[in-house]
C-alpha cells in the first residue's frame, strides 16, 4: 500500500527516510513541486474548503503528520510506523541539503524565528547554504518576498506560515516562485528553536501529542474541536 486516502484526502504511506529519499528525488527532478503535511486538522479543513482540498491534491508528497492520520492510513493497509512531522524532518533535511549541497530557504514565523533556525542549522552544518525571512502571506509584501527567495535560488524552500495559508500561499506564488521544492511546515521553527515546548517522548508514542498542544496553548481548542469528529468521520468509513 503506497497511499491511502483519508476522508478524501491523498496521504503518501512514507516514513521519515523514504520522504526523505523522496525529496531529494523531487529536487533532482527540478522543475516545481508542493509537499504538505497533512495531519487531522487539513483534512478536516479540505472538507470544507475546496481551494484546499485543491491544492493538496496536486502536492507532489502528502506526508501523514499525526498520530490521527496515521491511525486512519493504517485502517487502510498503511504501514507507517510513526508520523512524519515538520519537525522531525527539518534536522535530517538540513543535513540532506547540507551533503547534497542544495540551497535551504526558511519562510514565516515570528520574526526573528527563521532566523536564529538558520544560524543553528548552519552551526551544526558550516556547509549550508541557508537563507531566512520571517513575516506573513501578505499581499502588500509578497513581492519583495518572492524577490528575496528567488535571489538565493533554494532548491528547498520551508514556509510556516501555518495551514492552509502556507499551502495556499505557495500554489498562489506558482511559477513565480524559484524554489524547486516548497513545503508547509506550520509551527516547526518555533518548536525548533525552543520557542514552544514538544510534548515528551511517551506522549508523542502514546499518540497524545494533541493534548499536550491543548494544555500547552488552550487557545487551540477551537480549532482542534474538529478532532473529535474526524475520529467518527474515520471510525464511520469502515
Ligand atoms: N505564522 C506566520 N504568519 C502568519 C501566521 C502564522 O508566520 O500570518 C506562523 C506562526 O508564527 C507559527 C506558524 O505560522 O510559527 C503557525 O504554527 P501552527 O502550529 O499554528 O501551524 P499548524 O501546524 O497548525 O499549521
Amino acid at each position: 500500500m503506497n497511499q491511502a486516502r483519508v476522508l478524501g484526502v491523498r496521504v503518501d504511506c512514507l516514513d521519515k527516510e523514504a520522504a526523505l529519499e523522496r525529496i531529494g528525488q523531487l529536487v533532482e527532478a527540478g522543475g516545481r513541486h508542493l509537499v504538505a503535511t497533512v495531519n487531522p486538522e487539513f483534512v478536516m479543513r479540505a472538507h470544507v474548503d475546496s481551494e484546499f482540498a485543491r491544492v493538496l491534491e496536486s502536492a507532489d508528497l502528502c506526508l501523514a503528520d499525526g498520530s490521527g492520520v496515521v491511525w486512519a492510513a493504517r485502517r487502510q493497509g498503511c504501514t507507517l510506523r510513526e508520523p512524519v512531522t515538520g519537525v522531525d524532518l527539518i534536522p535530517p533535511l538540513a543535513a540532506l541539503c547540507s551533503r547534497r549541497r542544495y540551497r535551504l530557504f526558511l519562510l514565516g514565523a515570528a520574526p526573528g524565528v527563521a532566523l536564529d533556525l538558520a544560524w543553528r542549522l548552519r552551526a551544526a552544518h558550516p556547509d549550508l547554504d541557508v537563507a531566512a525571512h520571517s513575516g506573513s502571506p501578505d499581499p502588500s509584501s509578497d513581492d519583495q518576498t518572492v524577490a528575496l527567495i528567488n535571489q538565493h535560488k533554494p532548491h528547498v524552500l520551508l514556509v510556516a506560515y501555518g495551514h492552509p495559508s502556507q499551502e495556499l500561499w505557495i500554489a498562489r506564488m506558482g511559477d513565480r516562485l524559484g524554489a524547486t521544492v516548497a513545503m508547509g511546515v506550520g509551527g516547526s521553527f518555533d518548536y525548533l528553536t525552543g520557542r514552544v515546548a514538544r510534548a515528551p517522548a511517551w506522549m508523542r508514542r502514546a499518540g497524545l501529542e494533541w493534548l499536550f498542544r491543548l494544555i500547552r496553548q488552550p487557545w487551540r481548542i477551537k480549532r482542534m474541536a474538529v478532532l473529535p469528529l474526524y475520529a467518527l468521520r474515520v471510525l464511520r468509513t469502515g
